[in-house]
């Protein structure tokens, strides 16, 4: 049973540790905080309620698209802190988690997203070319575009080895000092005036801050703290696709690749290189309600059908179906993300950092909701991340 109570009494610590921070949630948001936070000399427990990198949340799998291409300021400007920190990651690890690959958005020249992101881009500096469909096919043969297409090519995007990239998180928290506890669900959360104390299984645990970051999970903590975000979680499938010729899709090879088609196919679409022999991955940006608590993760075939359709038309040498698999997006209704300290218990962070796109950030992400935990100030801009957006919204 799930449980919150409310103390508004001092905790006063006996003879149990005080973690200076608990995070729930081992996702990429949560164990890239309990990293952050352990490499800034806090004691941190991370609580996660099935297996380290399991498979029924966002995070798992072989890929995850980094990219510049954003269509606000602030995501370039994240994504700016964001390669760098993936490097610092990597040279601490031993482990190579990013692949330059090279990435492009297609579109209608006069689609609106793509319009603001060839702004954005513009406006912020970062490098980038306007070529034709003619010119992407040339230079990435693997491409059907159709000729009316205008292409953005952004030569820094990459793939995120996404399971590695949790791993590692988790394994330098531990070797920073971090407690990781997996297998162990939350199942009630008392806040105190200055303190938390969390039970999971037959334990419980006190810490002086907490960080909620429980993915499609989180309503069922911060409701009963008064505080319901408007979360959508998702059926999020991805498709794989065998090709004719697996170096043409390898990441040497073939780019990250955003088709911003939502008119004919009511999503935008992605896609991935094969790494490590998975297959192109084509993959929907958007799905079906899912309930994390009940979930239904059996591939939609019907998504498998225009999917297959999309790849004949798209990659003819790549079309034929693999395998798919349902994941979970967790969508807020403007897409952007939440970090924020409770309204009333300000050693609380709520953090939702999905909506299909947080993965890049993770490392950032960490950083600045480790930093938020523990000092309660904002390392950066998060006036976009707000909760007060969804009471304006619903005033
Ligand atoms: C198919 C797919 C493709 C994507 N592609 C990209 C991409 O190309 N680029 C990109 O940047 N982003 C991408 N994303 C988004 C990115 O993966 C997410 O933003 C990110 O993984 C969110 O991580 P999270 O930690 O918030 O959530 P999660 O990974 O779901 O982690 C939340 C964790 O909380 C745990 N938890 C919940 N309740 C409890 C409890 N009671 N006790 C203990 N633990 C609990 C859960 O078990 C879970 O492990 C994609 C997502 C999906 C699903």
């Amino acid at each position: 049973m799930n449980r919150l109570m409310l103390e508004f009494a001092d905790y006063t610590q006996g003879e149990e540790t005080m973690y200076d921070v608990i995070v729930i949630g081992a996702g990429a948001v949560g164990s890239a905080t309990a990293y952050a936070a352990a490499r800034s000399g806090a004691r941190v427990l991370l609580l996660e309620q099935f297996e380290i990198d399991h498979g029924r949340g966002s995070s798992h799998g072989a890929s995850r698209i980094i990219r510049y291409a954003y269509d606000h300021p602030i995501y370039v400007a994240m994504a700016r802190d964001s390669f760098p920190a993936w490097a610092d990651l990597e040279s601490e690890s031993g482990e190579r988690l990013y692949i330059r690959t090279g990435g492009i958005d297609f579109a209608l020249p006069d689609e609106p997203l793509f319009m603001g992101m060839r702004r954005t881009l513009k406006a912020t500096g970062v490098p980038h070319e306007i070529v034709s469909a003619a010119d992407a096919m040339r230079r990435f043969p693997q491409f059907h575009l159709d000729d009316a297409f205008q292409v953005i090519i952004q030569e820094d995007a990459g793939v995120l080895r996404a399971s590695a990239a949790v791993r590692t998180f988790v394994r330098l928290a531990q070797a920073h000092g971090a407690t990781v506890r997996d297998r162990l669900p939350v199942t009630s959360i008392i806040v105190h005036r200055d303190a938390v104390t969390i039970a999971a299984g037959a334990e419980t645990f006190n810490g002086a801050r907490l960080v909620i970051a429980a993915g499609a999970w989180l309503n069922t903590w911060t409701t009963p703290l008064g505080v319901t975000l408007p979360l959508a979680p998702v059926a999020a499938q991805e498709n794989y696709f065998t090709p004719v010729s697996d170096s043409d899709y390898a990441p040497e090879r073939f780019p990250v690749w955003i088709g911003h088609l939502q008119n004919e196919y009511g999503h935008i679409l992605y896609g991935l290189p094969s790494v490590d022999g998975s297959g192109n991955k084509v993959g929907v940006h958007g799905g079906k309600p899912i309930d994390p608590h009940a979930p239904d993760r059996h591939p939609d075939q019907e998504v498998i059908a225009a999917m297959t359709r999309f790849s004949e038309r798209f990659f003819p040498t790549a079309s034929q179906h693999k395998s798919s698999r349902v994941c979970i997006y967790t969508n807020t209704p403007d897409e952007h993300f939440v970090i924020d300290t409770h309204p009333e218990h300000r050693h609380v962070v709520i953090a939702s950092c999905c909506s299909g796109h947080g993965f890049k950030f993770s490392p950032v992400l960490g950083q600045t909701i480790a930093h938020l935990a523990l000092t309660g100030e904002a390392l950066r801009d998060l006036s976009l991340f707000t909760l007060a957006r969804f009471s304006a919204e619903a005033e």
